[in-house]
């Protein structure tokens, strides 16, 4: 990594030291019908694994989280724990503040792949099937690694060179390093799961793909981030979050840049303003449509923001982006809105005034892969979502799985890893059920 960038972005929440982890382990009630594992979407045995640490026995630990979910290291990372596993402790409940778990499961994944810890296997028999799964993220990564320890034979697909999807390109990199995304990974890797460089984008890639595995997953996630539809939008000073944090975490980092204006309010806008602070940026800011109250970023990353200098402009909304006379980028013209009577976002005519910047990073959420989904057939998606079986995760073509962004229009990594798992267990149902019927006809679906 950069330099540079490694300097900037110092871990956001220093790992816990071996006296630290187990005099918070020791804090642990290891309550019965524990809430905390209930909240977390993989459900890993939370008390089970801290007891572990309290004792010493860091391998059991890291191998009992490993069981639940294969990204452990990741998730224990970027995991919202104040509104999973830790907002469910019933610490809270005593006046105490929550256990640390998120950090006590980063202690002992770090703990177990620091001594060359690699993901335990079943010892299972190999098996002739074969499975594709589409896109490298935390899904599909999930579904592999499960596979894969049940004998069948995957393989991962992706078009990018790295795989990993967001927890490689686009998780801030105060919280997860590109280089810890890919030790990852690695370990899935050695377990035996073939990683192919490849687009799968029409109709005739998904035949040659069905002709040559038994089950597909659809792990794709989201297509490109929504485009910035006003004059000057189009401009090369508007760089959509996504990019801009892809450039800094493995390309060329935007350094120089003296005001930022980010448009939208979701995490990934506070991840973009965030890292245009710690890149130099004196003067960045944060414009919405809406009031504080409205926003999706979580209570504590939008506090986060404010901490580190972001400040905020509600009740915005961006109409023009203006240059000077050389083309470069001046200002974002914007109106003040409101609601009206009806409740609904009115712009206020005659509200313009301009803000100064550099650089405009739009963070107006993704797209789906419309285009991609309606070439598979017997698929049904519904609002740009897959809909899939709950139970099992398969699709009304019952060769096809999916889970993950692609399903549920974006969420966590651990909800990805828990989609994936689920997907992996309803392929191998299929095969012992022999659930699948080549004529694609619909079964019952439901959003994931
Ligand atoms: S709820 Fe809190 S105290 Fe109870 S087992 Fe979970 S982490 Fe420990």
């Amino acid at each position: 990594m950069n330099a540079e960038v490694e300097r900037r972005f110092p871990d956001l929440h220093p790992a816990l030291g071996v006296r630290a982890a187990v005099v918070e382990s020791n804090r642990c009630l290891n309550c019965f019908d524990a809430p905390c594992t209930a909240a977390c979407p993989t459900h890993i045995d939370v008390p089970g694994f801290i007891k572990k640490i309290a004792s010493g026995n860091l391998r059991g630990s890291a191998t009992q989280i490993l069981e639940a979910n294969v990204l452990a290291a990741s998730c224990s990372r970027v995991c919202p724990v104040e509104v999973l596993c830790e907002g469910a402790c019933v610490m809270h409940g005593r006046q105490e503040k929550a256990i640390a778990i998120g950090q006590l499961q980063r202690f002992a994944m770090e703990s177990f792949y620091a001594k060359g810890g690699t993901i335990p296997t079943r010892g299972a028999s190999e098996r002739p099937e074969k499975i594709a799964c589409i896109g490298a993220g935390p899904a599909s990564l999930a579904c592999a690694a499960e596979l894969k320890l049940q004998g069948f034979q995957v393989t991962v697909i992706e078009r990018r060179s790295l795989p990993g999807g967001l927890n490689t390109y686009g998780v801030a990199e105060y919280k997860l390093r590109t280089a810890d995304s890919l030790r990852e990974i690695e370990m899935i890797r050695e377990l035996g799961v073939e990683f192919r460089t490849a687009e799968i984008g029409d109709e005739a890639s998904l035949l040659t793909l069905e002709k040559e595995f038994d089950r597909v997953f659809l792990g794709v996630g989201l297509g490109a981030m929504h485009r910035l539809e006003i004059p000057g939008g189009d401009h090369p000073g508007v760089v959509d979050a996504l990019e801009f944090i892809a450039a800094y975490k493995l390309g060329e980092p935007l350094l120089g840049v003296a005001s930022v204006v980010v448009i939208g309010a979701g995490n990934t806008a506070i991840d973009a303003a965030v890292a245009a602070v710690r890149l130099g940026a004196a003067d960045v800011k944060i414009l919405y449509r809406r009031d504080a109250a409205s926003i999706s970023a979580f209570d504590f990353e939008f506090e986060h923001a404010r901490q580190e200098g972001v400040d905020f402009l509600w009740w915005t909304l961006p109409r023009m982006v203006e240059t000077s006379d050389d083309g470069e980028l001046r200002s974002l013209t914007c109106v003040r809105t409101e609601l009206n009577d009806a409740g609904q976002l009115v712009a206020l005519e005659e509200s313009e005034f301009a803000v100064q910047c550099d650089l405009v990073i739009p963070a107006i959420g993704q797209s789906p892969l419309v285009e991609f989904l309606s070439s598979i057939r017997g698929l049904q998606v519904e609002r740009g979502r897959v809909l899939i079986d709950r139970a099992t995760g398969q699709t009304s073509n019952p060769k096809y799985f999916a889970g993950g962004d692609c399903v549920n229009g974006g969420r966590e990594v651990v909800d990805a890893v828990a989609d994936g798992k689920r997907a992996a267990l309803g392929i191998v149902t299929s095969f012992a059920t022999n659930t699948f019927d080549s004529s694609a006809s619909g079964t019952a679906v439901s959003h994931g």
